[in-house]
């Protein structure tokens, strides 16, 4: 298994960072791909605390996260000859990052500006191209994360990432179900610290209610489910039937809402059906300031119902409760009223 070497996580460090990457790999020359609101925020402070180590530096500029410009960057990163590849941002930034540096077989360290998802410590990536779910790359060499930074960013984007870890209760339950239908392997440790990420915002959210959200107490829920699925070796801990929904999400009504945003409304209507205790996961979502209806999200409807049907189909081998159902448009539609996702 792969897992980060160095996971950094303070408060206004940001002036640490080139200290950070020199602790790494004694790092010379790097390649920075950030988008263009990230720069403006961070490009100069970034810049001093790696001019403070003597390390050379190049930045990308992230647009999308469409297949053609991942390519066009990725030939500008290859001419760089640099010994890292970081990826800054909230989410599409290391992603692009994570992949690059995969392709081009260099080490990746993610700065995550935001805490919306996982992604900022799993060898994951979601790139939009003819697979719709997310695919495997390198685990973070190096993880840094300045709170203060993450905790100016806007709340929906932290709410979001609570969205993401609620989501491992259904996918550790998926994949105990895929363990016992199939035989897959199940392993236990990784499933138990992806539940315990989730159950840290459960049992906090009452608290986070009155108080607002603890920023690192969830960024440190996101990268210990990223290290969760490094142990698994795949995103099984971090990834079931709501993952699927949220995936479908993005093939028939992109650009409405953020991933962990879909992925919770998803695991409502998932612990529905395992049975679980769905009422729980609609309150707690409520607590954080998540969305819990289709509607909050600008999703109409019949976008839930097609998401819903069309859902496993999309990972045909991959074992969820969705496999146990014949997901017609009356059922899912029962199901999607039922929780008051629409
Ligand atoms: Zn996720």
């Amino acid at each position: 298994m792969e897992l980060p070497r160095l996971i950094k996580i303070g408060e206004r460090n940001i002036d640490e960072f080139g200290s950070f990457l020199y602790s790494l790999n004694k790092s010379k020359k790097v390649s920075l791909i950030s988008g263009t609101n990230v720069q403006k925020i961070l490009r100069k402070k970034i810049e001093r605390s790696l001019n403070l180590k003597k390390i050379q530096y190049i930045w990308h500029t992230s647009k999308d996260n469409q297949i053609e410009s991942l390519n066009q960057i990725q030939k500008n990163v290859k001419k760089d000859n640099s010994d890292l590849v970081i990826g800054i941002g909230g989410g599409r930034s290391v992603d692009s990052a994570k992949m690059i540096s995969y392709n081009l077989g260099k080490p990746f360290v993610s700065l995550p500006t935001a805490a919306s998802h996982d992604g900022m410590a799993s060898p994951f990536v979601s790139v939009k191209s003819d697979k719709p779910h997310s695919i495997v790359a390198s685990a973070p060499l190096g993880v840094f994360v300045d709170i203060d930074i993450i905790r100016k960013a806007p709340q929906k984007l932290l709410a979001s990432g609570c969205g993401d870890l609620i989501a491992n209760i259904i996918a550790v339950r998926d994949w105990q179900l895929g363990h016992e239908k199939t035989g897959e392997y199940y392993g236990r440790y990784s499933a138990d610290l992806a539940l315990m990420s989730a159950k840290i915002v459960m049992e906090n959210s009452g608290f986070y209610a009155k108080n607002g959200l603890d920023a690192r107490v969830i960024v440190e829920a996101l990268i210990s489910a990223g290290v969760a699925s490094c142990i698994a070796g795949s995103s099984r801990p971090c990834s079931g039937a709501e993952h699927l929904f949220s995936h479908a999400l993005d093939k028939i009504a992109p650009g409405k809402g953020l991933h962990g945003e879909k992925c919770g409304i998803g695991s409502i209507m998932m612990a529905k059906l395992q049975g679980q205790d769905w009422k729980k996961i609609v309150q707690t979502l409520k607590d954080v300031g998540a969305p819990t209806s289709a509607k909050q999200i600008g999703l109409k409807p019949d976008e839930v119902v097609t998401a819903l049907i069309i859902a496993q189909g999309l990972r045909p081998e991959r074992y969820t409760i969705l496999k146990e159902i014949e997901m017609t448009e009356r059922k899912a539609s029962n199901l999607a009223k039922t929780t008051k996702v629409i």
